[in-house]
C-alpha cells in the first residue's frame, strides 16, 4: 500500500475533459491495489491568467513542489493565438513550471497498439512491434544558449552549449531504461561536426562500461532521421540532446499516426509531469470528441516511472489495449470501415476504459 498526492492541471480546452478521465483511471487504480491516492487540482495556462492575470500563480508552484507527481491536461487558447502581441501567455506557465522544477529529461514512448497500424502513413510491417522510448535533454542545450542579433538586424546568433555534468544525469537514465528494456542504447549527436557534441559522445561513451549489459550505439541526426522511418524497430532506447530531441520526437510521433494517442513525461531529480503530447485542441473542445486515451496512458507512465508501479502501469496500458481490440475508437482514430456504433465520445470510451478496468482488476485481487 503506498500513499501519493497527485496534482492535476486540467489547464486549457480539451484538457479538463481528458485529465478528469485519467484521474479516475488512477481513482480505480488506487481501489485495486489498496493504494491511497490523493489529488489537488491547480491553475496552470489561460485558466490561471483568467483567474489570477498569472499563467503560473504561486499556489500551482506550491501545490507542484508538494506533491509525488503532476498531471497536465493541456494548455493554450486561440485568443492568444490569433494575437502574438499579447505579452502573458498560457505557454509561459508550462515553460516556467519546466524550469521551476528542474525537469531536465523528456520521456516520449512510442509504441503502436496493433489495432491502429492503419492511423500512420507508413507501412504496417515496417511498424509491428516497434517500440522505442525517447529520452531527450529538456532544459539545456541550444534552446537555452546565448542568443543575439546584431544591431543592423542581417545576422542571428544561437547557441548550442552542454555541460558533463548534463550529459550525465540523462545519459543515465537512459542507461537504466535500456538495461530493464531490450538492452538497445542509441545515443544521437553531431559529432562529426560539433564541439557539443563530441563532449555528447565521448560523455555517453565513458559511462558505457557502468552499464555492461547495454549496447550503445552512436549515431549521426541526420542518419537517425532516415533509421526511424526506414527501420523503426531497430530501436529501444533513444537519447538526445534538446533540439535534435525535439525534431526527432515528432517525427517519430507520426509513426503511431495520431497525436490522441501519445502521452509524455518530464522528469527531475525531484519532481515529475506526465501529459499528452497534443495540446488544448480548442477546434474540438467542450463537444465530447477529444481522445482521452493519451492523458490515460500519461497516467499510466505516471504509475510506473513516478512511484515504480510497474504492475499497475501495466494493467492500464492493457486496458487501453483490450478498448481497442474490442473495435472502439474515438473519432480520431476511426477509420472508414470501423462501424458508426463503435466511434465513441470521449465520455463513453472513458466509460468502456473503467468498466474494462474494473474487471481486470477484480480478477487481479481474485488471483
Ligand atoms: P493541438 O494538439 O491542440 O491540435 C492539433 C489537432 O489535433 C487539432 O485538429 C485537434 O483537434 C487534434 N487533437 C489534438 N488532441 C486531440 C485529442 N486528444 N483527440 C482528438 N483530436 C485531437 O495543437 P494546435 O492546434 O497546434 O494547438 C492548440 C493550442 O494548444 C495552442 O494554443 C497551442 O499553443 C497549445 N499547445 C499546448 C501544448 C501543451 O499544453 N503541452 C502542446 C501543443 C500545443
Amino acid at each position: 500500500m503506498q500513499r501519493k498526492k497527485i496534482t492535476i492541471l486540467a489547464g486549457d480546452g480539451i484538457g479538463p475533459e481528458v485529465s478528469s478521465w485519467a484521474q479516475k483511471v488512477l481513482q480505480l487504480i488506487a481501489k485495486g491495489f489498496q493504494h491511497s491516492f490523493y489529488f489537488q487540482h491547480a491553475l496552470l495556462g489561460h485558466a490561471a491568467i483568467a483567474a489570477t492575470g498569472n499563467p503560473l500563480p504561486p499556489e500551482t508552484i506550491e501545490a507542484c513542489k508538494n506533491s509525488d507527481a503532476i498531471l497536465l491536461g493541456a494548455v493554450g487558447d486561440p485568443l492568444y493565438d490569433n494575437d502574438p502581441s499579447i505579452k502573458v501567455r498560457p505557454e509561459q506557465g508550462l515553460l516556467a513550471l519546466r524550469k521551476t522544477l528542474g525537469l531536465y529529461c523528456n520521456l516520449r514512448p512510442i509504441k503502436i497498439f496493433d489495432e491502429l497500424l492503419h492511423a500512420s502513413s507508413l507501412k504496417p510491417e515496417i511498424l509491428q512491434g516497434a517500440d522505442i522510448l525517447f529520452f531527450r535533454e529538456l532544459t539545456g542545450g541550444i534552446y537555452f544558449g546565448k542568443r543575439s542579433r546584431s544591431a543592423d538586424g542581417s545576422q542571428g546568433m544561437d547557441t548550442m552549449s552542454y555541460t558533463k555534468e548534463e550529459v550525465q544525469r540523462i545519459a543515465r537514465k537512459a542507461f537504466i531504461a535500456a538495461g530493464k528494456r531490450r538492452g538497445i542504447l542509441h545515443s544521437i549527436d553531431k559529432a562529426n561536426v560539433l564541439d557539443s557534441s563530441k563532449l555528447w559522445r565521448e560523455t555517453v561513451q565513458e559511462m558505457a562500461a557502468e552499464f555492461p549489459k547495454v549496447k550503445l550505439i552512436h549515431m549521426y541526426v541526420d542518419n537517425a532521421a532516415m533509421q526511424l522511418i526506414r527501420d523503426p524497430k531497430q530501436f529501444d532506447v533513444v537519447l538526445t540532446g534538446n533540439m535534435f530531441g525535439d525534431i526527432l520526437t515528432d517525427e517519430a510521433s507520426q509513426i503511431t499516426g495520431s497525436l490522441g494517442m501519445l502521452p509524455s513525461a518530464s522528469i527531475g531529480n525531484q519532481w515529475s509531469l506526465f501529459e499528452p503530447i497534443h495540446g488544448s485542441a480548442p477546434d474540438i473542445a467542450g463537444k465530447n470528441i477529444a481522445n482521452p486515451l493519451a492523458t490515460i496512458l500519461s497516467a499510466a507512465m505516471m504509475l510506473e516511472f513516478a512511484f515504480d508501479m510497474k504492475e499497475e502501469s501495466q494493467v492500464v496500458i492493457n486496458t487501453v489495449s483490450d478498448v481497442l481490440k474490442a473495435g472502439y475508437r474515438t473519432a480520431d482514430i476511426a477509420s472508414a470501415d470501423t462501424p458508426l456504433n463503435m466511434i465513441l465520445g470521449t465520455q463513453e470510451i472513458g466509460e468502456q476504459i473503467l468498466e474494462e478496468l474494473e474487471v481486470k482488476l477484480f480478477q487481479a485481487v481474485v488471483i
